[in-house]
């Protein structure tokens, strides 16, 4: 516990630093402390030391610790940053207050369904496959523009930025920019990207969040 605090608080350092390095105003940057795999008692400290923006990759799992912990600290934020399926919409929506992984149409439909039946907005962001891996969720980049389009024109929804996960193996600064980059091209201003291994350098490429876990909770 003891540690677990000491490391998010040293991460939350190295941010500012890496903020001030990149001439960017302090506090620009969001640290979402990626949870998943940890139940409720290691994110207690956290939450009791002040922090409250979280990130889970599974509606599933997210739904047996988070309701309980947003039902005492009601201003928590929960971001979704794993794939979603379309029968989990309805979930995701009730649960997630971002969703990071919007990367087809029929998510997008659904999501956008599910926000008007449920009465509420959640917050969102395409997901890229940077690295354009076979395996990795998310819009290529050369269909990212046209994607952000039809999610706004077409579906009404708001779409907040983009996140990736550049290749595992990759030097991760040129993914890094070339989100930045569709960003610019699509006209949406956040960043979502860097993990515990590239957090300072997706800041110094612009991030507006990034997403930690194992650097604070231990692996995993
Ligand atoms: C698990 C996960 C993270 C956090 O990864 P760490 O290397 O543990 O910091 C960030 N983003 C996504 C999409 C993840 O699934």
């Amino acid at each position: 516990m003891a540690d677990t605090l000491a490391r998010f608080n040293s991460i939350e350092q190295r941010i500012a630093e890496a903020v001030g390095d990149a001439g960017r105003p302090a506090g620009s940057v969001t640290l979402v402390a990626v949870t998943k795999t940890f139940d409720a008692s290691a994110i207690k400290p956290l939450i009791a030391a002040g922090h409250r923006v979280f990130g889970e990759n599974r509606v599933q799992e997210a739904q047996g610790k988070w309701p309980m912990l947003k039902q005492v600290h009601p201003d928590i934020t929960l971001r979704l940053i794993g794939p979603l399926q379309s029968n989990k919409a309805a979930d995701a929506v009730a649960l997630f207050d971002v969703i990071e992984t919007v990367d087809r149409e029929k998510i997008a439909r659904a999501l956008s369904k599910q926000m008007a039946l449920q009465n509420r907005t959640v917050r969102l962001y395409v997901q890229v496959n940077t690295g354009q891996e076979p395996q990795k969720a998310g819009v290529s980049p050369a269909d990212c523009i046209d994607f952000v389009q039809f999610c706004t024109a077409e579906l009404g929804l708001s779409i907040e930025g983009l996140m990736s996960v550049p290749p595992i193996d990759d030097n991760p600064g040129p993914h890094f920019a070339l989100l930045r980059k569709l960003a610019e091209k699509a006209g949406v201003d956040r960043l979502s990207m860097g993990m515990s291994s590239d957090f300072e350098t997706a800041i110094g490429f612009g991030a507006t969040s990034v997403r930690v876990g194992s650097a604070i909770f231990g692996t995993r």
